[in-house]
């Protein structure tokens, strides 16, 4: 089944790290871009559809009604899942408990909240809007809510950040009991406004070793505390994986609404284009806003495969792609794998391939093989 993803490219203010498709938040060409988007899905082809994704941007500036629109837009257009997966993301400052109760009613069932970190300098340094004791009441508010499909997003390697800090926050989302927790790494982008205020204030990121032990110490308390390590980056409690973010890692099938939103399905990939104003001029002219439409050859969705399946904690199952492609994965590629299984950061037993916590450290070097 489809997974649909419904990009939302608002935010109150722009943090100094971003580098996501978004800009400031407008009434009017909110309104106008929920109409386009309504618009946009009603023109997809009938399939399955099994989980609708709101990201951003900052989604949760939506009003309750438009993504109840939305929602309605998609299962008017879908033959949608009746156990359907209906994710909003969420920044703890813009949202009240009625406002998620609101959500709820809309057909939002599961929540992820941008927490980033339980450390006021620390949101502060990344000119965050919220706070940490915000942090941590929209939690309690999402319960109140009604939701039982609370992730939250936490950001590590920031700047300024000790291994000390890290793990308290770690610890912190953990008293929190949330469902699901993504990890991320802070990238700093040569001309994001944050890198010159590092270099102003003298803020700086751990070392590489430290940042490996951060990695792997927050896995090991996460597992500790019933969170089970599923992807590079993600971990859940039994059953709370993420359906929607699966499919990008099971070689499946996504369809994306939206400035910017990416789309692949029968062996084509698209974007949307990414300029707001360009897309819901498109939609409005009874245009195709996709741009960049391109049909991936047989090494390329083989090489996608093997690239996204290794981040699975599960790894890869060779025979499965051995039927799908009609490629032996090993006999190909066991050449220059070998050498990261003798080094401990790759298992290769039966018909599975899977990194080890070593190895996800250096993910990168062991997928570029397939590309
Ligand atoms: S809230 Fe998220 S999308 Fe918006 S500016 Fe901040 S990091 Fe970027």
């Amino acid at each position: 089944m489809l997974g649909l993803y419904v990009h939302v490219p608002f935010c109150s203010a722009i943090c100094n790290y971003c580098n996501f498709n978004r800009g400031l938040f407008d009434a009017d060409l909110k309104a106008r871009y929920v109409d386009a988007l309504v618009e946009e899905i009603k023109r997809a082809p009938r399939a399955a559809a099994d989980t609708i994704y709101f990201g951003g941007g900052t989604p949760s500036l939506l009003e309750p009604e438009e993504i109840a629109r939305i929602i309605a837009a998609c299962t008017s257009s879908f033959d949608m899942a009746d156990d359907r997966e209906v994710t909003l993301e969420a920044n703890p400052e813009s949202v009240t408990q009625a406002r998620l109760a609101a959500f709820k009613t809309a057909g939002v069932n599961r929540l992820s909240f941008g927490v980033q970190s339980l450390n006021d300098a620390e949101l502060q340094r990344l000119s965050r809007l919220h706070s940490a004791a915000r942090a941590r009441a929209v939690v309690a508010e999402a319960r109140a809510a009604g939701f039982d499909n609370v992730s939250i997003d936490l950001m590590m390697w920031l700047p300024g950040q000790q291994p000390s800090d890290w793990l308290a926050t770690v610890d912190g989302a953990i008293a929190l009991a949330p469902d699901h927790v993504s990890l991320y790494l802070l990238e700093v982008y040569p001309n994001a406004p944050l890198k010159e205020a590092m270099a102003r204030a003298r803020w700086s990121q751990a070392p590489d070793d430290d940042a490996a032990a951060m990695y792997t110490t927050a896995m090991e308390r996460l597992e500790d505390a019933g969170l089970r390590q599923y992807e590079i980056s993600n971990v859940a409690r039994a059953g709370r994986q993420s359906r929607h973010n699966l499919k990008y890692w099971t070689d499946g099938e996504w369809l994306g609404f939206g400035c910017g939103a990416h789309s692949t399905r029968d062996g084509v990939r698209w974007k949307n284009v990414s300029a707001t104003e360009d897309y819901i001029g498109r939609i409005s002219r009874q245009a195709s806003p996709a741009v960049d439409v391109r049909r991936l050859s047989p090494d390329e969705r083989l090489g996608d495969a093997l690239f996204t399946g290794l981040r699975l904690v599960d790894g890869i199952d060779l025979n499965a792609i051995d039927i799908r492609y009609g490629v032996d994965v090993w006999a190909r590629f066991g050449g220059e794998l070998q050498s990261f299984v003798d080094a401990g950061c790759l298992r290769h037993e039966g018909d599975g391939l899977r990194l080890t916590r070593e190895g996800m450290l250096i993910a990168h070097e062991v997928m570029a093989v397939f590309v």
